[in-house]
């Protein structure tokens, strides 16, 4: 079983960490556990030339770091070496039926060449040199064209679908429907990434999107961000094998999410007020905050029920299964009162890392017996609650990040 994060970005993205290269993505993956991983930003060419650089050729259509890039190559040497796959985010904004549309998509290409050709098609339409994520005045429709011209293997699908200001479905300049996006080239889409603030059963409201494969990614902006979301994928470790687990959702084993309500547009809000709301709240306030009388931003749960033609949230046959997780960084925290930023929390996450391995085999799999007699009961049972589901949730809004509490106040003294 491979875990994959194929939404990431590069040091040459607006706003993001220095330490976006591939030495700390490379040693990052090996904490969280990730074995596949994008490169983000195959767009940018003084970012190819560094992969170009840095990585060597694995597996059909995979990269790995070379090993003289390594860092720590002492740090448990049995963890597997990550696999890097060429990927890459889009964002285009357009006018479509009298309405600003603005998208983000992703894009896997199988190798470095394939992403300089399209990027050359790309850079006769726009700017690819000051962001790594560029932003192209072009209809998403032809630039899924575009790439299927420049290479019939890319694999292309939507990006968070759900994010108010930049995606697919997006409240305030998405379409309601992926025909109406893609229209005569809506047979090419065939995975939907969820996004932080929703999870399968939310989506799968919607009976349209029963076709399609769900699928997570982290688009972190830092590498200890990466792995918050990602997929279990159970294939032949190629380019082919992902494809295949994408497209068709044969190998494709399930997907590691955020609770929902931690993404930062779980439910409606004004964050320069402070408030948020419920959809239900927000309806009887007619989209106005209530204390300053501006917009409200609508939320994912907010835009799911607005499309959704089920009242329930569904589990349907050949879905695949799903697990919430809370970073091991914030487990940590939590359980000793300190915050994710202080040393102390980040001496004892790395202290678990030695002891016992990846984030990911820490949070999923590894006894809780075995945890509490290398850490604390408080850190054991932090991860015993999150693998039950008992957390406390305040959900985000308007950008602003929501809390998962593991512990009621005064648990831990
Ligand atoms: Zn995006
Ligand atoms: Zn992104
Ligand atoms: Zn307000």
């Amino acid at each position: 079983m491979y875990i994959t994060d194929l939404h990431i970005h590069s040091h040459y993205s607006r706003a993001t960490s220095k330490e976006c290269t591939p030495e700390y993505l490379d040693l990052w993956a090996r904490r969280k556990g990730i074995d596949l991983l994008g490169t983000g930003d195959f767009t940018h060419r003084a970012w190819r030339e560094e992969l170009k650089e840095k990585l060597a050729p694995a597996e059909d259509g995979l990269y790995r770091l070379k090993e003289e890039y390594c860092l720590e190559p002492g740090y448990r040497p049995e963890m597997r070496t990550p696999r890097f796959v060429i990927s890459g985010e889009i964002s285009t904004i357009y006018k479509k039926h009298g309405k600003v549309r603005k998208v983000h998509s992703v894009i896997l290409l199988p190798g470095l060449e394939e992403a300089e050709r399209l990027s050359v098609k790309l850079e006769a339409i726009g700017n690819l040199h000051s962001d790594g994520r560029p932003i192209l005045g072009l209809d998403c429709r032809d630039l899924l064209e575009m790439t299927l011209e420049s290479c019939p293997e890319a694999i292309f699908f939507p990006a968070h679908i759900w994010t108010p200001h930049f995606s697919l479905f997006g409240a305030f300049s998405g379409f309601d429907t992926i025909e109406e996006c893609f229209e005569d080239l809506t047979p090419h889409i065939h995975a939907l990434e969820t996004g932080l603030s929703s999870d399968p059963p939310m989506i799968r409201k919607l009976s349209a999107l029963d076709r399609f494969q769900l699928i997570s990614n982290s688009d972190a902006h830092s590498p200890s961000k990466m792995g918050r979301e990602a997929n279990l994928m159970d294939i032949d470790l190629s380019y082919e094998g992902l494809k295949k687990a994408i497209n068709t959702g044969k190998g494709l084993s399930g997907t590691i999410e955020f609770f929902p309500e931690e993404g930062k547009y779980h439910y409606d809000g004004h964050r320069k007020c402070g408030l948020c709301l419920s959809p239900d709240e927000a309806k009887a306030y007619h989209g106005k905050c209530p204390i300053c009388g501006k917009k409200l931003t609508t939320g994912v749960s907010h835009r799911i029920q607005q499309l959704a033609d089920r009242n329930e949230e569904v589990f349907l046959s050949g879905s695949k299964p799903y697990e919430s997780l809370v970073p091991l960084l914030e487990v940590v925290a939590a359980s000793t009162g300190y915050t994710t930023a202080s040393k102390r929390v980040q001496n004892q996450y790395q202290e678990l890392l030695y002891s016992l391995g990846s984030e990911f085999s820490i949070l999923r799999d590894i006894p809780i017996e075995e945890i509490k007699k290398v850490s604390s009961e408080w850190i054991a049972e932090g991860i015993a609650r999150i693998r039950a589901k008992k957390v406390i949730c305040s959900p985000g809004y308007d950008g602003e990040y929501g809390t998962i509490k593991l512990f009621e106040p005064g648990e831990i003294k």
